[in-house]
């Protein structure tokens, strides 16, 4: 008597029959895929033992069903990545999910060099300056109206120029007559002391400290010929109420004689 070949798990006899071997245990066919096949997660359909079972992180596909979410081209043998579960072309992918450059509006593909700046990027060779279209790379540059300069345009386009040595202000000028300056440029006409954040004045459109303003311009004392400051005008008032306090007037005591010339 030939021994029985039946189906290990509804033993039905497999004569004749096409059947699986499931660690070496002969299945039908039916026992065996209700049992082992998986379903498509497009289809939802058994993936039937004579059909290719393609799967990827314990999710199944029939090789028809394995295609791209965006395009529909098949992803059997194309490389494809995930977004959460979906499934994509790297072309599909890399255009729907890599950054688009500012400039191009193309795809910056990963792993190609790219600027980025406020939330902005660009392929290296995009990110170029408005004014000479030399490509800015890592070099600084000036953000304007929506457009990018390199410095050295920059500056010839759009800084204040000091009125005193043409140059172009980039930092920390000063504005004195409505005109622009270096902080440097500005200096006091007679000692060349800078006069940002100093007190001073100006005779003649040139600016001065009030030392030298003093010195150069103010009433002297006849007698030491010292610059008579407002401070020595209101003692010299006061003086004369108080005649007794010449003292206060100058180092020198002049103050009595001035008066009285
Ligand atoms: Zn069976
Ligand atoms: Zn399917
Ligand atoms: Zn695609
Ligand atoms: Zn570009
Ligand atoms: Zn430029
Ligand atoms: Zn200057
Ligand atoms: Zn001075
Ligand atoms: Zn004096």
């Amino acid at each position: 008597m030939s021994e029985r070949y039946d189906c290990t798990e509804c033993q039905e006899s497999l004569y004749g029959q096409k059947y699986v071997l499931k660690e070496e245990q002969p299945h039908c066919i039916t026992c065996y895929e209700a049992l082992y096949s998986n379903s498509c997660e497009v289809c939802k359909k058994l993936i039937s033992c004579t059909s290719k079972d393609l799967s990827y992180k314990s999710r199944h596909w029939h090789s028809d069903c394995f295609l791209c979410n965006k395009c529909t081209r098949s992803l059997v043998d194309r490389p494809f990545a995930t977004k959460g579960d979906l499934l994509m072309c790297t072309d599909c992918y890399c255009h729907e999910y890599s950054a688009k450059c500012h400039a191009c509006l193309k795809t910056i593909m990963p792993g190609t060099k790219k600027m980025e700046h406020k939330g902005n990027s660009w392929h290296e060779n995009c990110f170029i300056c408005n004014h000479c279209q030399q490509t800015i790379g890592t070099k600084s540059f000036v953000k304007k109206d929506n457009n990018n300069y390199c410095m050295s345009c920059y500056e010839r386009l759009f800084a204040l120029q000091c009125i005193h040595c043409k140059k172009p202000i980039t930092t920390g000028g000063i504005s004195y007559h409505d005109k622009p300056w270096h902080k440097e440029c500005f200096v006091c006409t007679g000692c060349k002391l800078q006069l940002a954040g100093q007190r001073f004045t100006s005779r003649d459109d040139f600016a001065y400290c009030l030392e030298c303003f003093c010195s150069l311009f103010a009433k002297k004392c006849i007698s030491c010929n010292k610059p008579i400051s407002g401070k020595t005008k209101k003692a010299l008032f006061d003086l004369q109420n108080l005649h007794d306090a010449a003292r206060r007037v100058h180092p020198c005591m002049c103050a009595f004689y001035f008066l009285m010339v």
